[in-house]
This record gives structure tokens, C-alpha cells and sequence, in this order.
């Protein structure tokens, strides 16, 4: 009998790993046991610069088992990430196949976003270059797996942050205006705005109604508070945090209010714990993934079980944020 596994395996010899679109706390993890695995079964492999733009300009890097020592810990990405505008043209991607082929890599792993999945999609089809990505993005929004690869990280600075806006805002009576990131996604809102004991939390998958929220920050629970925050999504479809701090004030003039915007911080900083084992799972999945012959597919993680789901899948349905999670956060926030 023809052992197709064995031979898909054979012709597998050198993979390229690249991370692309926004970094994540964790992206270092999972680089290290992508290559340490790999290494693990005789792959060969190479470290692409910049995202899809390295394969572009031929920046490439051999790894090795050391070129990953001492990162597991360390945010960010030391394969550097970008947008690459030129591998959206037919041109850009026909030189990225061209350098990549003429080093002999045959299959990659991308770390990165919808965007980077739908392109590592038009590669395939166009060159039939293999790829399995890995969800790398503080946004968890990405259907196909239940955490995405920083989103632990990013929550927990967050909600750090806002433990310390707090005090203050409890020493002054304030109301304070929180805004996380978010674009499209009320996720970091919602978990953060939780776990931080929030008077309300405005995601935009919901709609904000400002007289309702004046209402409830004036309501008999809330009234004798000395601080609220208010955690506000970047993508809220009613405004970011500085334009609710307006209309609020409009309606609420009693209120000191105050607004922050914590920004890059949610990006940077150690991976948390979570994080870095995620990145170990989901690297690992990956690299196991391409030695069995797949492509095109997701690996994620759901009810803690490694699941492989096509590109197509994970750019096209929603992941959106548990009705669960928005129930606890209104019972609890009177
Ligand atoms: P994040 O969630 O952090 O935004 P992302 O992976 O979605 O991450 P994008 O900027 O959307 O980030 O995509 C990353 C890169 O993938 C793009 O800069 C581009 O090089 C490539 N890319 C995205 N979509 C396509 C496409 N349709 N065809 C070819 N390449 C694409």
C-alpha cells in the first residue's frame, strides 16, 4: 500500500515562518517552537523578515536551535512584523515565490491575522506553496479558535492599567473613560471591562445609547460610588472614549470626568503564562500540521483541544464576544 503520509513527509524539507500584520505578546513563543520542533524532525528552516515583505527583498535568516534561545519571555517578535503593500500585486508575489524557491523552501508557518491568512491563500493557489497559520493577534476575533495569541497578554495589561486608574479616580470621585483596543471587535472591552469590575462597558457589537448610560451611572446602585470607569472599545460604534467623555458631560455636567486611552501598551510587555504555552501548542500543531500534508488551515485551540480550520473558514465567520460574558458584566455592574 502507497504510505501517502510518508511520502508528502519526504518531500517536506525546509519551511519558512514568518509573523505578519499587528504583533503579539507571544509570537516569540510560538517562533521558538516552530523551529524547535521542526528541527525535531530534520526540517530545515528559515526565518522570513518583515513579514510577507522579507520574502520580497529576500530577507531571510537561517535558524537554529539557539537562534530561539532566551525569547520565550520576550513581547514582540524578533522576526519583525509589517503590512507589506506589495505582496497584494501579482508582481510582489511572483518575486517572493522566486526568492523563496530559489532557497528551497517548500511550506511555511504565518503568525498573524485574517489579512495574513487570505494571503498566504492567494500564494497557494498561485504557486502552490503550502502554509498553516497561527491566530496571532490581541484582537481575538478570529472564528477557528476560542484564544488568539496575545489576547491573555493584552487583557491582563489592561486591566493592570485600569487597577491603577482606579485609585486615582477613587481619590477624586471621578468618572473615567477607559479606551482598549478593539477595531472591529468588542472582545479586549468586554473581558477587560469584567475582570476590572467596569459601571458599564460599550462594545461594538452592541448599541451605545448615552441616555441609557447617563441613567445607569446616576441609578440608585451607582450614585454613591466614588469612582466609575466606563471601558470603552476603539471601535465602539457610538465613538471612542474622548467622544463619549463629550456627550456624557453634555448630559452629566455633575461628573468630573477624565479619559485615557491606553493604546500600544495593550501590544507590548512579557507574554503572559497562557500566552506562551498557547504559542508552544499552537507552533508545535503547525509545524506537525505541515508534516501530515495539510494546508490552507488555521490551528487554534478549542475547548483546549489543537483544531485545524480552513483559512476560509477563519476569515469569513464571526468570533463574537460570549452573551455570556455581556450578562455577567450588567448583573454585576450595579
Ligand atoms: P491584524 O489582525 O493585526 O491586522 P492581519 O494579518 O489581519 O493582522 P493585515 O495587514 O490585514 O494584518 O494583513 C497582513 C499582510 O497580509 C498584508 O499587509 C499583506 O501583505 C498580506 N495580505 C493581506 N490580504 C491579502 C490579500 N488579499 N492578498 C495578498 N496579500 C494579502
Amino acid at each position: 500500500m502507497v504510505n501517502l503520509a510518508a511520502i508528502k513527509r519526504t518531500l517536506l524539507k525546509h519551511i519558512g515562518i514568518l509573523t505578519s500584520g499587528g504583533d503579539s505578546p507571544g509570537m516569540n513563543a510560538c517562533i521558538r517552537a516552530v523551529v524547535r520542533s521542526a528541527i525535531a524532525s530534520e526540517l530545515q528552516v528559515t526565518g522570513i523578515m518583515r513579514g510577507y515583505q522579507g520574502m520580497i527583498e529576500s530577507d531571510f535568516v537561517q535558524m537554529d536551535g539557539r537562534s530561539v534561545s532566551n525569547i520565550v519571555q520576550r513581547g514582540g517578535t524578533i522576526l519583525k512584523s509589517a503590512r507589506s503593500k506589495d505582496f497584494f500585486s501579482a508582481a510582489g508575489r511572483s518575486k517572493a515565490f522566486s526568492n523563496i524557491q530559489s532557497l528551497g523552501i517548500d511550506a511555511l508557518v504565518v503568525i498573524g491575522g485574517d489579512g495574513t491568512f487570505r494571503g498566504a491563500e492567494e500564494f497557494r493557489k498561485e504557486y502552490g506553496i503550502r502554509s498553516i497559520g497561527v491566530p496571532g493577534t490581541i484582537d481575538n476575533d478570529l472564528a477557528g479558535t476560542d484564544y488568539t495569541l496575545g489576547f491573555d497578554t493584552a487583557i491582563n495589561t489592561a486591566v493592570d492599567s485600569i487597577d491603577k486608574i482606579r485609585d486615582t479616580a477613587n481619590s477624586h470621585d471621578r468618572l473615567f473613560f477607559v479606551e482598549v483596543m478593539g477595531r472591529h471587535s468588542g472582545h479586549i472591552a468586554l473581558s477587560v471591562g469584567l475582570a476590572s469590575g467596569a459601571e458599564s462597558i460599550l462594545l461594538p457589537e452592541t448599541v451605545t445609547d448615552v441616555n441609557a448610560l447617563v441613567a445607569s451611572l446616576r441609578s440608585g446602585g451607582n450614585r454613591n460610588k466614588s469612582s466609575n470607569i466606563v471601558v470603552v472599545s476603539e471601535g465602539d460604534e457610538a465613538g471612542g472614549a474622548f467622544k463619549m467623555a463629550e456627550e456624557v458631560r453634555k448630559l452629566a455636567p455633575e461628573y468630573d470626568t477624565r479619559v485615557t486611552v491606553l493604546g500600544h501598551i495593550q501590544r507590548g510587555g512579557a507574554p503572559s503564562a497562557f500566552d506562551r504555552i498557547l504559542g508552544t501548542r499552537l507552533g508545535v500543531a503547525a509545524v506537525e500540521g505541515l508534516i501530515s500534508g495539510k494546508s490552507d488551515v488555521m490551528a487554534g485551540l478549542i475547548n483546549n483541544q489543537v483544531v485545524f480550520t480552513p483559512y476560509a473558514t477563519c476569515v469569513s465567520a464571526s468570533h463574537a464576544p460570549d452573551p455570556e460574558l455581556i450578562r455577567l458584566a450588567y448583573l454585576t455592574s450595579i
